[in-house]
């Protein structure tokens, strides 16, 4: 829920009666009746007439165009009633309809009805989420192109007048004779194709032409693998919950990195297809996934027409027929991040949820939904079988798990039998010790240092791992001490090499580096901290020979340079790739043998209480890139915690020691997964206004709070400011979600928002700041 329309409650009525209406006929006739929710805000939902011509194949979720005033809004139907309005009742009819069927399935319709209450998001804005928007309005994007046919040939004589009379028209018709009396009609031009069409000579049609996003890329198809004793347990348990569907819980599937997650996905959905139901694939994100994707268009390579894979590069045509297909049931698999929860398939027999911790199954802009949890309960609703995979379980996932919720499946060994990396941690307080008072410790240390020179002498290769991007975090004078920050966030800019300029990593302002400082005017400055920039850099230092690689966004603009980036290493043609989050999920090279992680404390010091969660699951899933061949790998962490337990526990690959340490932590402070939470923010351009309306609100919601919500203090939020808007928060806290959102949404409803102030509510946050 957002903005300041929180005035506007869910209304149905007749437009009349709101004083909404102002044009067009009225009419009291016989059913069937309909309940529109109009696109735009306010969730607003009105009942109109359905004319006899557009009875047929409407339903909930089909989108049609209604009148309201003077306008007219497309919306979507909700619900048909087929009683007769109520004597009296005057109803406006539908204009027109934009769908042969429903766009909106039934079923999404009821699981869109529960994002929208528990997420507090308008329904309107859900439905808008559901479907892509060329699907909403535009019949025509789907692709087409105009053909022409010949329909009535012309006699010899009549050939001859019209060569002398239209040359160009007569060399049409010769040609499309020629070529079976059709063609695209864009080879003849438009001018003639309309005078031939005119003269009743040919007949123009559209014909639909499909896009294919993945043209071009070819797939071997790959066998599957004979499976391990824990593979075959795991798998027997997701084929027993797919034949019972309704009955068997959903799956929690821990299984270290290389332990064969992937081929258990792929020959539960190959058995799911076999019985002639559809199989959704949710990963994090297409492209840090990309060899997810291209195992499972292998191992179907024989029916890649039957796969769509929706992400968010694509264009509004090619999501337009993607979701097509998969709308018609042609697409029986379908592979996606996110927003794919919603994908409109039919027979769904599998959800599978890969790398279910990962952060970026939550939503940052309305509806604010988290994509693994919504998985859950489609997979109720439908009902169908549920599999959530990690190697490191999300907290609240593994708590399911341990309270029965979830039934748990373990996959501990690693399916090519290389062993689990070993891993060393290296206290970087002695580096600094060793550097001396005035020194700075080095970027790589020297036993990294040693390690990767090994690794060039064996022709093995290494991976580095850091956490940022640019060159350094932060410039600061050296005379006053002054850090250059952004001029619409309150954090330091950070200074991109390649680029010459300052960025802001929050909001992306950039200016240059100044030559001197701007307080003081002193001209000595001062790089702190470093990126994936500097690490390469010093790359070209410390190994002038090796042949280095940097991947994270800046290096990655271009659409096709990570994978080209990930094939050279492939293929043994880098050395050393040093990369960000990028290269840290799901890549797999038998020729890795090292993994360096520079700074493990930058996600450690987050002020938010998933911070030693997250930090053990980057370092064991960047240590999962190392040795995954038939040689041991051995991960170098540099940390300045080496005590944390965050650290220890990810050195033992020592998930359950880690969690039961934090499940701790979070018991004794009420902090989920033993508490739902909510985080309320206000944000203004005025710093003052956004403090005093949180305050306001806070004062209403500990009014009469209901028992077991705890109600956090009003405090400036971590980025205190980001885009030029400052940030105040309240962090809320129960038993059950509804205990919030039942308290807080109507105090929202009912409040009225100062022009320049925004509210957010976020329910299940996964960020805090
Ligand atoms: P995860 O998804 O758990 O990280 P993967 O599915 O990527 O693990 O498997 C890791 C490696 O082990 C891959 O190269 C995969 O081909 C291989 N592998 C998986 N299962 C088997 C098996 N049963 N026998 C041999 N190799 C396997
Ligand atoms: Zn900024």
């Amino acid at each position: 829920m957002e903005g300041r329309g929180y005035g506007l409650g869910i209304m149905r009525g007749e437009a009349d009666e709101l004083g909404l209406m102002g044009c067009g006929e009225e009419r009291t006739g016989s059913g069937p009746v309909v309940t529109v929710l109009l696109d735009g805000p306010g969730d607003l939902q009105f009942d109109y007439l359905v004319p006899e011509g557009l009875v047929e194949g409407l339903g909930p979720g089909s989108r049609v165009l209604c009148p309201l005033q003077q306008r007219r809004q497309p919306g979507t139907v909700l619900a048909v009633h087929e009683e007769a309005p109520e004597a009296g009742r005057r109803l406006k009819p539908l204009i027109s309809r934009y769908d042969e069927r429903p766009a909106l399935p039934g079923d999404l319709l009821r699981l869109a009805r529960w994002v929208s209450e528990y997420y507090c998001a308008p329904l309107e804005t859900v439905v808008r989420a559901m479907l892509p928007g060329s699907v909403r309005t535009d019949r025509h994007a789907v692709k087409t192109r105009r053909m022409v046919e010949l329909v009535r040939v012309p006699g010899e004589e009549e050939m001859v007048v019209m060569a002398r009379r239209a040359p160009r028209q007569a060399e049409a018709v010769k040609a499309l004779g020629e070529m079976g009396g059709r063609g695209p009609a864009a080879e003849y031009g438009a001018a003639v194709v309309k005078a031939l069409a005119a003269a009743g000579w040919v007949n123009v049609s559209e014909e639909e032409v499909e896009r294919d996003p993945h043209g071009g890329d070819t797939f071997v198809a790959t066998q599957p693998l004979e499976l391990n004793e824990g593979q075959k347990e795991s798998l027997e348990a997701i084929l027993e919950a797919v034949a019972k569907p309704g009955e068997a819980k959903p799956l929690l599937l821990h299984g270290v990195t290389g332990s064969g997650k992937t081929e258990v996905y792929l020959q539960a959905a190959q058995a799911v297809l076999d019985a002639g139901k559809s199989v959704l694939v949710l990963v994090p994100e297409i492209s840090l996934t990309p060899q997810t994707v291209d195992r499972f268009k292998s191992r179907f390579a024989t029916m890649t027409e039957r796969i769509a894979v929706l992400h968010s590069h694509m264009s509004q045509g090619e999501r337009f027929d993607e979701w097509q297909k998969i709308r018609r049931g042609r697409a029986r698999i379908v592979i996606g991040a996110r927003s794919a929860v919603f994908a409109p398939l039919t027979d769904l027999g599998l959800i599978l949820v890969d790398e279910e911790h990962e952060n970026s199954y939550k939503q940052e802009s309305p509806p604010r939904y988290q994509a693994r949890d919504v998985a859950v309960v489609r997979a109720a609703q439908t009902p169908c079988a549920i599999v959530l995979g990690s190697a490191t379980p999300a907290l609240e996932s593994w708590y399911n798990a341990q309270r029965g919720k979830y039934r748990l499946l373990t996959m501990g060994e690693r399916a090519d039998s290389a062993g689990l990396p070993l891993i060393r941690v290296i206290d970087m307080r002695l580096e600094k010790r060793r550097a001396g008072p005035k020194g700075t410790p080095p970027i790589i240390s020297e036993r990294l240092r040693l390690a990767m020179d090994q690794r060039l002498q064996r022709a093995e290769q290494t991976i580095l791992f850091i956490n940022r991007r640019g060159f350094a975090a932060s410039v600061q004078c050296l005379a006053c001490g002054h850090v250059v920050k952004c001029a619409h966030c309150s954090v330091p800019m950070t200074l991109h090499h390649e680029s010459q300029r300052l960025v802001c990593h929050v909001c992306g302002f950039q200016k240059l580096p100044p030559k001197k400082c701007p307080e003081c005017a002193d001209p000595g400055i001062l790089l702190a901290g470093y990126g994936t920039e500097r690490v390469h850099h010093t790359l070209t230092t410390v190994f002038p020979k090796a042949r280095t690689a940097r991947v994270d966004t800046d290096a990655m603009q271009q659409k096709h340079t990570l994978r080209d980036t990930l094939q050279q290493f492939k293929t043994g043609k880098i050395d050393i790739l040093v990369g960000t989050q990028m290269i840290a999920k799901g890549l797999h090279f038998p020729n890795v043998t090292l993994v360096g992680v520079l700074n493990a404390d930058l996600t450690l010091h987050t002020p938010d209480f998933r911070a030693a969660e997250r930090t053990f699951s980057l370092l064991t899933q960047v240590a999962g890139r190392a040795g995954r061949g038939s040689l041991r790998g051995e991960v170098i962490v540099q940390t300045y915690s080496p005590h944390l337990p965050a650290i220890l526990h990810a050195r033992h690959h020592d998930f359950t020691g880690f969690s039961e340490q934090e499940l701790e932590m979070r018991k004794v402070f009420s902090y989920p997964p033993y508490t739902h939470a909510a985080l309320l923010t206000c944000k203004s351009p005025n710093q003052r206004m956004a403090e005093f309306t949180l305050e306001t609100l806070h004062r209403r919601i500990v009014e009469n709070a209901p028992e077991g919500l705890v109600v956090g203090d009003p405090a400036p939020s971590p980025l205190e400011k980001s885009h030029d808007q400052y940030r105040f928060q309240i962090l809320l806290r129960a038993p059950r979600t509804s205990l919030i959102t039942r308290h807080v949404q109507p105090i929202l409803r009912g409040t009225t928002f100062p022009q320049d102030v925004v509210a957010v509510f976020d329910v299940d946050p996964v960020s805090l700041s």
